[in-house]
């Protein structure tokens, strides 16, 4: 009662469709929550981002939670969590996707959980790394370990390095990220981290370097991919 009783002096609302949330709802109202588009894709017999990076890299696994179209329930949800301040709800979605793939028996044989890590002078800049804390929930509900001293980012900016032709190219994302602790992921099935898939040019410039080190295979995870 007096729960709700605050609640009428200050109503919670949901942070996708600003309803008030009645009393068991946090965050994200019901109605929201069943409609946000989950991929689903883990549990697809051939999973259509894995075949995203065919011919590219060796990915084992690709596992994305929400599908981000302009405009959707997606994008409003990563903005409030990115520029309105609610790391709350970030943590929330990521319980919900590391429980996804618990429940469908994916994380069995990872063997440690990796960031995709921000050059530095950004991560002093904006005080925190977006897919640090997806990596670090997904470790925590699946008791696989977490690293985030495994990768570095070596180069600030990756948009110049994104350009030209595909040798190019190749040679450019081959430099963005190197190994820091080659040791920790020898002979290691690692996930690599990220929060929204796009082109895969981050993720495959993560994975090249801890493919050349020797580790045993690589998956990917994201909170969300642009569809
Ligand atoms: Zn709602």
């Amino acid at each position: 009662m007096i729960k709700d009783f605050f609640n009428l002096i200050f109503p919670r609302c949901c942070l996708a469709c600003q309803k008030a949330l009645i009393s068991d709802e946090l965050l994200i109202c019901t109605h929201c929550r069943l409609e946000l588009p989950v991929t689903n894709y883990h549990l697809w017999e051939e999973n259509p981002l894995v075949m995203r990076f065919y011919g590219k890299i060796t990915v084992k696994e690709v596992y994305s939670y929400l599908k981000f179209i302009k405009g959707g329930i997606t994008q409003k949800v990563l903005h409030k969590i990115k520029y309105e301040n609610y790391p709350e709800l970030g943590q929330l979605l990521v319980t919900w996707f590391a429980h996804d793939l618990i429940k469908a028996q994916k994380l069995l044989d990872i063997e440690l959980i990796v960031p995709v890590p921000l050059h530095k002078s950004r991560l002093r800049k904006r005080g925190y790394n977006q897919s640090d804390y997806i990596a670090r929930g997904i470790a925590s509900a699946s008791k696989v370990p977490f690293s985030d001293q495994v990768l570095e980012r070596s180069v600030k900016s990756e948009s110049q390095a994104m350009k030209g032709d595909r040798l190019e190219r190749w040679q450019n994302v081959n430099k963005i990220f190197k190994v820091r602790r080659p040791e920790e992921v020898k002979e290691k099935h690692i996930l690599v981290v990220d929060d929204v898939l796009t082109t895969g040019a981050t993720l495959e410039a993560c994975a090249m370097p801890l493919l050349e080190v020797e580790c045993k295979a690589i998956s990917f995870a994201t909170l969300a991919v642009a569809i």
